[in-house]
C-alpha cells in the first residue's frame, strides 16, 4: 500500500488526459510498446502514469505507465504521425517517453466517477499530481489483480530494431557529407532491420525466401553501393535478397535490377526519413 503520496522522493504518481478522439494510443502502444507525449508534462524517471482517456469518448482509466525517458532528442522522438485522428500540432514537443505496463479490460476500467467516489476534486484537463492516497492505492490494487501485461515485446523489439537502425542511418547520411572517405564498419541492425523491412520478401524478386532459420526468413543483406566503392552501410544503401538473386546481381550488375532496388529503397524511405532527408538519400543512392 501507498501510504504517503508525492511527498517522499521516491516515485512520484501521475494521472494524464489523453483525448481519444485526437489521438490513437491504443494503436501507439501496439506498434511502440510506449508513447512519446506530447505537452507541457515533466515527470522523473521510474514515475508511474495513469493514462486518462478523456470524455465524451471515454472517461476512465485503462493504462498504467512507466517514465522511462524525460529529454528525449529531437532525433529519438518515434514517427507518430499516423495516429493523429485530427490535425497535428505545429510545433508538438515530445520530451517524455512513457512505456506501457499494464492496461485494463473494459469491465475493469476506472472511470471518472469512482475517483470522484473516492475524493478526486478536480477535473483531468492537464498531468495530475496532487492525488489522494486512496485513490491511488485504488488504482494499483486494481492493476495489481487486473492488469494485463502487455504482450506486444516481439513487435517492439522488432520497432526498436527499426529505430536504431534508422537513427544509426541517419547519422550515417550527416556524416557522409563532412568526411566521404571515412570507412563505416558493419552494422548489424542495419542488416537486421532490411530483412525485417522486407517481410519475409526478396527485394529483387519479391518472393518469399526459399527458407527459414530458426523460425525467420533466410534472407541476405546486400549494399546497392558496395562499402569498398564507398557505399554507406544504412538502411537507406542496403537491401535484403533472396541467395539467388544476390549472387546474380553481384555477378551480372544489371543495370535496371539496380535501379530497380534503389526505387525500392526510396520506397521504404518515405516511411523512414523526413522529406529533407530523402533528397540526400537520392544524391547518396545517384538517383
Ligand atoms: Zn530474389
Ligand atoms: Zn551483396
Amino acid at each position: 500500500m501507498v501510504d504517503s503520496i508525492n511527498n517522499n522522493e521516491s516515485k512520484t504518481y501521475w494521472i494524464i488526459p489523453s483525448r481519444p478522439k485526437y489521438f490513437d494510443l491504443e494503436a501507439c502502444f501496439k506498434t511502440y510498446g510506449f508513447v512519446d507525449w506530447r505537452g507541457s508534462f515533466y515527470p522523473n524517471i521510474g514515475d508511474i502514469v495513469y493514462v486518462y482517456l478523456s470524455k465524451p469518448v471515454a472517461g476512465y482509466i485503462k493504462y498504467k505507465c512507466e517514465v522511462i525517458n524525460n529529454n528525449l532528442k529531437k532525433s529519438e522522438v518515434v514517427n507518430q504521425k499516423q495516429f493523429f485522428l485530427s490535425e497535428e500540432e505545429k510545433h508538438p514537443k515530445e520530451k517524455v517517453r512513457l512505456r506501457l505496463l499494464k492496461r485494463l479490460n473494459t469491465d475493469d476500467f476506472v472511470k471518472f466517477e469512482k475517483m470522484k467516489e473516492l475524493g478526486l476534486k478536480s477535473q483531468i484537463q492537464g498531468p495530475l499530481k496532487k492525488i489522494p492516497a486512496i485513490i491511488i492505492n485504488y488504482l494499483e490494487s486494481k492493476f495489481n489483480t487486473n492488469g494485463i501485461v502487455d504482450n506486444t515485446i516481439e513487435r517492439y523489439n522488432n520497432e526498436a530494431i527499426k529505430q536504431k537502425a534508422i537513427e544509426y542511418s541517419k547519422r550515417m547520411l550527416n556524416k557522409s557529407y563532412v568526411s566521404k572517405t571515412h570507412v563505416y564498419s558493419r552494422n548489424e541492425l542495419v542488416s537486421e532491420y532490411v530483412k525485417h523491412r522486407s517481410q519475409g520478401r526478396c527485394d529483387l524478386c519479391d518472393n518469399k525466401a526459399p527458407f527459414e532459420i530458426d523460425n525467420k526468413p533466410y534472407l541476405e543483406c546486400h549494399h546497392v553501393l558496395s562499402l569498398s566503392d564507398g557505399g554507406l552501410d544504412t538502411v537507406f544503401n542496403a537491401v535484403a535478397l533472396c541467395p539467388n538473386c544476390h549472387r546474380k546481381i553481384h555477378l551480372l550488375k544489371a543495370h535496371n535490377e539496380i535501379v530497380k532496388l534503389k526505387n525500392k529503397i526510396l520506397y521504404y524511405s518515405k516511411n523512414e526519413f523526413q522529406e529533407n532527408e530523402i533528397e540526400d538519400i537520392k544524391k547518396t543512392l545517384k538517383l
